[in-house]
C-alpha cells in the first residue's frame, strides 16, 4: 500500500484518532510517507470506528503498544491532556525517535510534555493550521492540510535532521511549513483563531439568550454573517476550552485590545461618525483581500455556497 520510495519515516504512531489525527493518516497514505501507521484512542468505540473506516495499519488497545517502535509519535489528543498522555508513552519511546504533536497551542504543550521525554528523543511540536467544525475519526479526509500552513516550533536546540524529515513529512501531506518560537505561535492563533472563535461562540450565545428570535429568525435568515459564526461556535467544546485555559495571557491581551475597538465603534454608531466606521471597514476589507491573495481563501461570493 504505501511506496517505499516516498515513505519519510519507517513507522508513525498516533495517539488519538480524531479529526486531525484521521487526516493526516489518510493524507500519509496518499502519499506514501509512512510504511506503517499505528493508531491508539482513548475509548473502546473510537479504536472500534477506526478499525472499522480502515483508519492506520494497526489500532492497539494501549497507547504504549501503539509507540513501540514508532520513529515518529504524533500526540492528537486535546491540549489538557497532552502531559498525561506524554507520561504514558515516554517508558515505550524508542531511542532516536521524534515525538511531536498538533496542538492549537504551543508553550503550555512544551511545558507539560518536554518534561516527561527520555533524553535520546527529539521533540518537535508542531501545529496544522487546517481544521473543521467536525471532529472524531470519521471527520478526517486526505485534503485537510493541502496549501494550509504547518508551523514548527524550533529553537537553538532543536535537532535539525528531526526537523528536517518533520517537515518533509508536512509537505508530502500538502502543508506549506514554517518554524517560530512558541510565545509568537501563541499570540499569532490568539490573534488569527482563538479570539475570533471566542466571539463566534459569543455572538452565537448571545442570539441563543433572544429565544425568540433563535427559534425563528436565526435559523430562517442564517444565510447573513451569523451562519459564518455558528459553524465556528459548533467546533468541539473540550479542544476549545482547552485552549482558552492554557493560551491564557495571549487570549487576554487580544481580547482587551477587541473590547477597546468595540467600544470605539460603539461610540461612532452613538455618535453618528459615519467617517470613523466608513474608514475602519476600509481597512478591514483589504485584509480580506490580502487572505485571498494569498491564496488561503475563495474569492467566490458567500465562499461559494452559491446559494445566497
Ligand atoms: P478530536 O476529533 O476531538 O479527537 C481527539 C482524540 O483524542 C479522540 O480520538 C480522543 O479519543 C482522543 N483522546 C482524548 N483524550 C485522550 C487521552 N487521554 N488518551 C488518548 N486519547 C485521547 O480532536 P481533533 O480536532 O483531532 O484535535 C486534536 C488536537 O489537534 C487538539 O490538540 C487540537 O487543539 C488540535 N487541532 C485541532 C484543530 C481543529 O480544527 N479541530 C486544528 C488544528 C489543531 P476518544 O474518541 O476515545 O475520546
Amino acid at each position: 500500500m504505501s511506496q517505499a520510495s516516498t515513505a519519510v519515516y519507517n513507522r508513525v504512531a498516533l495517539i488519538g484518532l480524531g479529526l486531525i489525527a484521521s487526516s493526516m493518516c489518510w493524507a500519509m497514505k496518499r502519499a506514501g510517507l509512512a510504511e506503517e501507521i499505528t493508531g491508539y484512542a482513548r475509548s473502546a468505540e473510537t479504536r472500534e470506528t477506526a478499525r472499522k473506516i480502515g483508519l492506520c495499519d494497526r489500532v492497539c488497545e494501549t497507547a504504549l503498544d501503539a509507540v513501540k517502535d514508532a520513529d515518529l509519535v504524533v500526540l492528537c489528543v486535546p491540549v489538557g491532556v497532552m502531559g498525561a498522555v506524554a507520561a504514558e508513552i515516554a517508558p515505550a519511546l524508542k531511542a532516536g525517535a521524534t515525538v511531536s504533536d498538533v496542538g492549537s497551542v504551543k508553550k503550555h504543550v512544551i511545558e507539560v510534555v518536554a518534561p516527561h521525554l527520555p533524553e535520546n528523543v527529539h521533540f518537535v511540536p508542531a501545529h496544522p493550521l487546517a481544521g473543521t467544525e467536525h471532529s472524531g475519526p470519521e471527520a478526517g479526509f486526505a485534503e485537510l492540510f493541502d496549501n494550509r500552513w504547518c508551523l514548527l516550533v524550533t529553537d537553538d536546540t532543536t535537532d535539525r535532521s528531526a526537523v528536517n524529515k518533520l517537515t518533509e513529512l508536512w509537505k508530502g501531506m500538502g502543508s506549506n511549513v514554517d518554524e517560530m518560537d512558541a510565545e509568537h505561535h501563541d499570540l499569532a492563533l490568539a490573534v488569527t483563531s482563538h479570539t475570533p472563535h471566542l466571539i463566534a461562540y459569543t455572538m452565537v450565545g448571545v442570539a441563543d439568550d433572544l429565544r425568540r428570535v433563535s427559534e425563528s429568525e436565526v435559523i430562517k435568515y442564517s444565510a447573513s454573517g451569523f451562519r459564518d459564526f455558528t459553524r465556528i461556535a459548533a467546533s468541539d467544546p473540550t479542544m476549545w476550552r482547552d485552549v482558552f485555559l492554557t493560551n491564557k495571557e495571549a487570549t487576554l491581551e487580544i481580547l482587551g485590545r477587541f473590547t477597546e475597538e468595540l467600544f470605539a465603534l460603539q461610540r461612532a454608531i452613538r455618535t453618528g461618525d459615519g467617517e470613523h466606521l466608513h474608514d475602519y471597514f476600509t481597512r478591514t476589507r483589504a485584509i480580506r483581500r490580502g487572505i485571498i491573495e494569498a491564496g488561503q481563501d475563495t474569492d467566490a461570493p458567500d465562499f461559494g455556497r452559491g446559494n445566497g
